[in-house]
């Protein structure tokens, strides 16, 4: 089985690739600041190192695979809010340029990796697959662009791409930008933590090893044009999660420094999973293990991550 994975140098791309030992997996990456090819490092795959919207190049790795996992993106919503550009190239553009490469190779099987931030945001109550898109952020308007480009072949080419949309993802390995990993290393290095507006805001939690084992079963089993979402484990306002991880960390809130919330901030996420549950698949880690694993990882990996700051 060959397998090509965009983004696998990042940080869910790298636990995918970690967890395909049958596979002949290829590993297509640009590298920016949020790649690292040691999150890979031991790992049998080839490396290529590239970008999504080199049409050429994708004309060159893309056939042959067997299936393709599409992870690349620009994943970061504050960085989105500070400048777009990017965010539409990778995410619009290099989506459409793999699209296209794998409609041209006659690939049989591509999963289109999204997100729960494409709907916008949601009081109460959960999200099911037909809820129609209001993404909020540039990230988010740029990750609803991809999916709705992937569905329009599907559509007009019959393209056989599948779109899985998670919830927020934690574990080892994560850019130390994202919360929970910025919370751990500002802790470690006794700095405080920003906490956004009133800490209300309330994301569902997933380990990034379930949000991998959920792609996979879409790659196996999922139907071609259908979206898959896969919810988390941990429901928590932020205010929960500091205090989460605070008392991982033995800290207090002497620790945490109140900052301006994030501009258009979305409220609260969630996603409906039965039909993806109906396949079979259930998550295997709880936030409170998947927790202090990844606290024990950064204490354990001080290199990875300072040079990251
Ligand atoms: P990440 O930022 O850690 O990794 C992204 C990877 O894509 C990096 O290795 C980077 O070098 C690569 N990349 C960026 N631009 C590229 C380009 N133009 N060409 C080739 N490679 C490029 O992201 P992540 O958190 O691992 O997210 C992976 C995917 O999962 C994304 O599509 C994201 O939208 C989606 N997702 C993430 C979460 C989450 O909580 N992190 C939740 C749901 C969905």
């Amino acid at each position: 089985m060959k397998v090509l994975v965009t983004g696998g140098a990042g940080f869910i791309g790298s636990h995918f690739v970690r967890t395909m030992p049958d596979a002949e997996v290829t590993v297509l990456d640009a590298l920016t600041y949020a790649g690292d090819r040691a999150n890979i490092e031991g790992v049998p795959h080839e490396f290529v190192h590239g970008d999504l919207c080199d049409a050429e190049l994708l004309g060159k790795v893309v056939p042959g695979h067997d299936i393709v996992f599409h992870f690349a993106a620009e994943s970061h919503v504050d960085r989105s809010i500070a400048g777009a550009q990017n965010f539409v190239r990778t995410n619009v553009l290099g989506t459409q340029t793999l699209l296209q490469a794998c409609l041209e190779a006659e690939i049989p099987k591509v999963v289109q990796v999204s997100t729960d931030e494409v709907y916008g945001t949601i009081e109460t109550g959960s999200w099911t697959e037909d809820e129609p898109l209001a993404p909020r952020s540039p990230y988010a308007a740029t990750k609803a662009s991809a999916d709705l480009i992937a569905l329009a072949y599907h559509t007009t080419y019959g393209l056989p791409v599948s779109i899985t949309r998670c919830g927020n993802n934690y574990g080892p390995y994560q850019f130390p930008e994202k919360v929970i990993p910025l919370f751990i290393t500002n802790l470690l290095e006794g700095k405080k933590v920003p906490l956004y507006g009133d800490g209300g805001n309330v994301r569902d939690w997933i380990h990034a090893d379930d949000h991998c084992r959920a792609i996979r079963l879409v790659g196996q089993v999922g139907e071609p044009g259908e979206i898959y979402h896969v919810a988390g484990t941990a429901e928590l306002t932020n205010n929960e999660l500091t205090q989460h991880l605070l008392d991982a960390m033995g800290a207090d809130w002497s620790s945490v420094e109140h900052v301006a919330d994030r501009k258009g901030h979305d409220r609260r996420y969630s996603l409906d999973d039965s039909k993806l549950r109906a396949l079979g698949y259930a998550p295997q880690t709880s936030f409170a293990d998947g927790l202090a694993q990844t606290v024990r990882w950064y204490s354990d990996n001080p290199s990875w991550w300072k040079s990251k700051r």
